[in-house]
């Protein structure tokens, strides 16, 4: 990893009477340690990527405490990681985005819930959920009631976040359950501090192993016969137990207020928006003293239905906050009060939306509709209703005003080497002709916005290709599969190469190969030049490829365009049937930029010579056709007014965060666009050679350009 975590691995060294201030994510990371968890592992992922980067710089730390660290390639190797806290007392916890990452673990998740555990097992869940999220919108709630699964989803805050985790494990090991807890994206970046404790080793560890397995117990496998018994545990003794310790230990939290007739009850991740929404309606103040009181589910699943019927008992109504369909919670709720002959009104959906994240204006609309229809003794609801109309009233006027607002999709970064590759499956269309892309889940999707627009669907992480299978043998041309290394690794390997293989499939498919899963934050793959502790890993996508019997495989430079054309071309043309690789070779260019960064930064403290390369364009020769910027879509390429005053067409233009990779000027040569781009490279420290090729060129450029006096100047200096 190109990132270094340094203050956080500091943090993380933190003991007792000490504080520690910092990101809930990464709180997460120390209450783990001080948890005593013998192993931690996961696949990175938004929101909860930091917590393996930071695991991995702490690695030392984690020697010492006898911490196994994994960095898995899928989540599914994460979750099986977990089964050694089936037999052994060894508290680990693995974690992943969700819900995308629980759906690649699913199968290892239920066979990890079904004979249960002995040592603590917790899933750190990034539930990315809502807005800003970057994946399919569905929530992890199910899988935590189809397994047996215990789902925390504590307060926002620091303390909270932090007494879940040791209390998860707790929990875990009480009712024989993994765990899961589940965080979502302003969970994990709100900051906070609390009071840390010294961290602890696990009973057994690295440090202090087990002397050898148990007695041989079948009751152990998730195999039949016994998974049968293990349904009946699961529901009669595994339920209880959580249900008795969330009780005990009063991991749920009440907050009584004023008011008795109404009351709220919140998912513990949404406790924060519902207080700012309440104190938005003066009806919280800011240090969060509500007058609605409130019973806060900080473990979501399963509920404790003592605790619902006598928060609800005496109550005309309750308002249910949880966001997304089906309304899980509610409907819980509801059949817990009916089987009670409880007849407190339940509101939740209707009042609040059934669909998407629960932001300010979602809150405070919610909370108003619910007072209106309650109608509580002791607040005026209509005065609340015309308080929430003028607060987001203004909205619509705001939207009339300004007209309808550009969208601002994600972009490749500025250089990004996988840019250049749809640049040429554009060029190379114009000959062939269009066909399906079946695109993937990394960087390279970007590409599906402008001015690419290019992808008929994506199905998964690491899926392109076996998500073509059905597409080529219905479609005249062959459809193109894209994928980026992260991808082959996570799953592409086997659900596509091998499945293409086996079928003897046809098909061509494009491995993005930057170097790093970029898109998490650089972490490094199997096919990474080194691994996280510097070696090398010894594993290559082309070898790997060759083994599995690809015969038909190039490894092409990602900004040689006009190459990467003639390369698709044949691809699709050829008459050779069978699976066709391309191996689009070009390191990730933020870790390429934060490395040369570092390492210029040493040069030019040393006095060495360091240069860059820049790309610009020749006003006189831009016609002002702008295909340079439709065909690459780099945000260093804008425009300017056109500096000649008798032609009116703006000329393109190269902007300060050029990077110099080329592919302008690349794209320019393949598509025979244009002549005028040029290279320049700036030097630092320049050495005499340097200063004198710079005026012998500038000499002879004012020559030819019909300055001879300027050039003979030049040259006598
Ligand atoms: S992170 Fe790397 S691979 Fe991803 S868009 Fe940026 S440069 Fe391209
Ligand atoms: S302007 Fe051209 S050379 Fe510069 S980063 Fe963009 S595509 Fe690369």
């Amino acid at each position: 990893m190109e990132r270094s975590f340094k203050h956080e691995v500091e943090q993380l060294k933190l003991g007792d009477g000490t504080t520690f201030r910092g990101e809930g994510i990464l709180a997460v990371t120390k209450a783990l340690l001080q948890s005593g968890v013998s192993y931690v592992g996961g696949y990175q992922g938004a929101p909860v990527s930091h917590l393996l980067d930071v695991m991995v710089d702490a690695e030392e730390l984690l020697g010492e405490l006898g911490v196994h660290l994994e960095t898995c390639t899928n989540e599914a190797s994460a979750a099986a990681m977990l089964g050694a806290s089936i037999n052994y007392p060894l508290r680990g916890a693995v974690t992943w985005k969700s819900v995308v990452g629980t759906n690649v673990a699913a199968d290892a998740l239920s066979n990890l819930a079904s004979p249960g555990v002995i040592g603590g097992a917790m899933v750190i869940l990034g539930e990315d959920y809502g807005e800003g999220s970057s994946v399919i919108q569905e929530r992890s709630y199910a899988y935590a009631m189809k397994c047996s699964m215990w789902l925390m989803d504590p307060r926002p805050d620091l303390p909270s976040i932090v007494h879940a985790v040791e209390k998860g494990f707790e929990l875990s090991e009480a009712s024989h359950a993994p765990v899961m807890l589940q965080l979502r994206v302003r969970a994990c970046h709100v900051t906070g501090e609390f009071a840390a404790k010294t961290n602890r080793r696990g009973i057994n560890s690295g440090q202090n192993k087990l002397a050898g397995p148990p007695r041989f117990e079948y009751g152990r496998l998730a195999h039949p016969p016994v998974i049968f018994t293990q349904e009946r545990l699961k529901i009669e003794q595994r339920l209880p137990a959580a249900q008795k310790f969330i009780r005990d230990e009063k991991l749920n939290e009440y907050f009584n207020c004023d008011l008795s007739d109404v009351g709220i009850i919140v998912l513990g991740g949404l406790y924060n928006g519902v207080i700012r929404a309440l104190s938005r309606l003066g009806l919280a103040d800011l240090y969060g003293e509500a007058r609605i009181p409130i019973y806060c589910l900080n473990v979501a699943y399963p509920l404790v239905p003592e605790e619902v019927k006598s928060f609800c008992a005496g109550k005309r109504a309750v308002l249910v906050v949880e966001e997304g369909s089906p309304e899980y919670v509610e409907q819980q709720i509801i059949v817990e009060l009916r089987r009670a002959d409880i007849q407190t009104k339940v509101y939740g959906k209707g009042c609040l939306p059934r669909t998407g994240d629960y932001n300010s204006e979602a809150f405070i609309n919610g909370i108003a509709s619910f007072l209106a229809e309650a109608k509580p003794a002791g607040i005026d609801a209509d005065a609340i209703t015309a308080q929430a109309q003028q607060m987001l009233g203004h909205k619509a006027g705001a939207i009339t005003s300004v007209g309808e607002v550009p969208p601002r999709p994600p972009n490749f970064c500025t250089g990004c080497p996988e840019r250049p590759v749809f640049s040429a499956i554009k060029l190379a269309q114009r000959e062939i002709g269009p066909t399906h892309i079946s695109a993937d889940i990394g960087c390279h999707s970007f590409a599906t916005f402008a001015p690419f627009s290019l992808g008929n669907s994506i199905l998964g992480y690491g899926m392109s290709l076996a998500s073509a299978a059905a597409v080529g043998p219905n479609m005249e041309r062959r459809p193109i599969a894209v994928m980026g290394d992260g991808g082959f690794w996570h799953n592409g390997l086997i659900t596509g190469v091998a499945s293409n293989l086996f079928n003897k499939g046809d098909g061509v498919l494009i491995v993005m190969q930057n170097g790093y899963a970029s898109a998490t934050g650089q972490q490094y793959l199997p096919s990474s030049t080194k691994n996280r502790s510097g070696t090398p890993t010894g594993m290559t996508i082309e070898q790997t490829l060759r083994s599995f019997g690809v015969t038909w495989l190039r490894t092409v430079r990602t900004y040689s365009v006009a190459k990467m054309v003639e390369t698709l071309k044949e691809a699709m043309r050829t008459a050779e049937r069978g699976l066709k690789v391309i191996i689009a070779d070009g390191e990730c260019m933020l870790a390429r930029q934060r490395r040369i960064r570092a390492e210029d930064a040493e040069k030019l403290k040393r006095g060495e010579r360091v240069t860059k390369t820049r790309f610009g364009v020749d006003d006189e020769i831009c016609t002002g056709d702008h295909s340079c910027i439709r065909l690459s879509g780099c945000p260093s390429l804008t425009v300017k007014p056109n500096p000649d005053p008798l032609r009116t067409d703006p000329v393109a233009s190269v902007i300060e965060s050029c990077v110099g990779c080329g592919l302008c000027g690349e794209v320019a040569h393949a598509a025979v666009l244009c002549p005028s781009f040029y290279r320049a490279e700036v030097v630092r420290n320049a050495t005499f050679a340097d200063r004198f090729m710079f005026k012998l060129r500038r000499g002879v450029i004012r020559m030819l350009g019909g300055r001879p006096r300027e050039a003979a100047a030049e040259a006598a200096t």
